[in-house]
């Protein structure tokens, strides 16, 4: 997917059809295909991100008077009715709405670090630092550490551990505890909604058409294939270097880039230390997501298995004519998801008799322009570090959902720092 990764606002002699007389975007992007398959740069009314209108992602939310009403709100969570899961050395199985209830639970309890279910530590899901003073507490420990303060037995562990690994798309070790009070808020402090929120909804016609919508509600001027090497300030303007040494000169700058790869790009001057203490640290989002297509028909089924299982969650994404398809998610580095025969072993741990027919994936991990796939924080990165990430130095803005407020992490986040940082641009340039 991609959004801008750097957006620039030459000079004002360059006239467009954009917001502001004499601001004419230009978005630099690496590759066609990014993240969530989506082009960003959206030429919007900054006024439009004053609230939150729905529960769900509140930013899409402000498009429905646009011609993004399409977006439709398409339940698509199947019931997941059996649930297989490897603990002890065993694989169980189960009916997944009594096993729901038992992972909700132990979550609850997970999250309760203020008898108010972190309703206290972090009340305003969208204004995550909102009472940072509380927060610094929880936010020196990883995923693992909270485990271990909790009186759990082996079984829960075995369930939990895998929700909360897919989370941080890591071993609990490196993801921020913080991050998963963070997710609880934006879900109401709720399991059942924050699942819905996650994965209830889809967009019918794909994220690749939202892209375009919006893509074609911008007049930026789009130039892809073209990878940024450095950016230079000389005077008030920036001079921004990419392939062949193409130079385009700016008055302001938008780093749009993931959190994982902002150390790619050679700043003169360098960005701050906070900046670079984030960049160089990265967030956790290094796992594996693939989808296997088996010759089994095993309907609405859910798996899970704790670390160091090459597949910590997998479950029914499709009921095609053939078969049943799976997607599935593990930790960084245990799942080579080129190779069949490797991923037909790993599922058989979870369903002992599946037979793979095809395996497909993106290996986000090995793309030089994400290097990783969603964003979540180690520990401490939250109240030490986002802030200062979010800050803009001089005519450079911060964009991208791996620094955004609310849905971090998320597309819906992408497009409220989009938001954010078109008002920041717009103000900086009339001043
Ligand atoms: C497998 C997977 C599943 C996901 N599922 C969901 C989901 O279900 N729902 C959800 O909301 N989110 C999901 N996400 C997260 C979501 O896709 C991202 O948070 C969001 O798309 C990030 O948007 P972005 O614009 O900040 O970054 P990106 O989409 O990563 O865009 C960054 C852009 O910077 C470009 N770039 C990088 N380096 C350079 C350079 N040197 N010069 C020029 N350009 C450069 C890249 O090519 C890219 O175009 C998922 C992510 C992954 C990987």
């Amino acid at each position: 997917m991609s959004s801008s990764s750097v957006r620039v606002s030459p000079d004002s002699r360059r006239q467009g059809n954009c917001q502001k007389p004499g601001i004419q975007p230009l978005l630099l992007g690496a590759q066609p295909h990014r993240r969530a398959h989506l082009y960003l740069f959206v030429r919007r009314q900054a006024d439009r991100n004053g609230r939150h209108l729905g529960p769900l992602e509140p930013t899409l939310h402000l498009e429905r008077n646009h011609p993004l009403a399409w977006v439709s709100k398409k339940a698509r969570a199947p019931s997941l009715e059996k649930f297989s899961y490897l603990s002890a050395g065993r694989l169980h199985h189960a009916n997944a709405e009594k096993i729901w209830k038992r992972i909700g639970d132990a979550m609850t309890a997970y999250v309760d670090v203020d008898r108010q279910g972190g309703r206290q530590v972090l009340p305003l899901a969208h204004d995550p630092l909102a009472k940072r003073e509380l927060l610094v507490k929880w936010d020196v420990l990883s995923l693992a550490d909270r485990m271990k303060q909790m009186k759990f037995s082996e079984e829960i562990r075995n369930l939990l551990s895998p929700q909360l690994s897919i989370n941080c798309h890591n071993t609990l070790d490196q993801g921020g505890f913080a991050d998963m009070l963070r997710w609880w808020a934006l879900g109401d402090y709720d399991m059942g909604r924050m699942f819905d929120k996650l994965g209830r909804y889809g967009i019918r016609e794909g994220m690749s058409e939202l892209a375009n919508r919006m893509l074609a509600d911008s007049s930026a001027d789009v130039r892809l294939a073209a990878p940024v090497k450095s950016i230079e300030k000389q005077g008030d303007t920036y001079r921004v270097t990419g392939p062949q040494n193409q130079v385009v000169k700016a008055r302001s700058v938008v780093l749009a880039l993931p959190l994982n790869v902002l150390s790619s790009i050679r700043m003169e001057p360098a960005l701050g230390s906070t900046k670079l203490q984030m960049a160089a640290a990265g967030h956790t989002g290094h796992g594996s997501k693939c989808y296997i297509h088996i010759r089994q028909k095993i309907g609405n089924w859910v798996g899970s298995a704790p670390n160091p299982f090459p597949i910590t969650l997998a479950w029914t994404e499709k009921h095609p004519d053939e078969g049943t398809v799976l997607v599935a998610f593990g930790p960084p580095g245990k799942l080579d998801i080129t190779d069949e025969e490797t991923v037909q072993k790993a599922i058989r741990g979870l369903i002992p008799k599946a037979e793979v027919l095809g395996v497909t994936g993106y290996q986000w991990e090995a793309d030089p322009y994400s290097r990783g796939t969603w964003c979540w924080y180690r520990p401490g990165q939250l109240t030490q570090g986002l802030a200062e990430l979010r800050k803009a130095e001089g005519g450079i803005f911060m964009a991208g959902a791996d620094q955004a407020e609310g849905w971090r992490g998320f597309v819906d986040g992408a497009i409220e720092s989009g938001i954010t940082a078109a008002r920041d641009v717009r103000n900086f340039l009339k001043a």
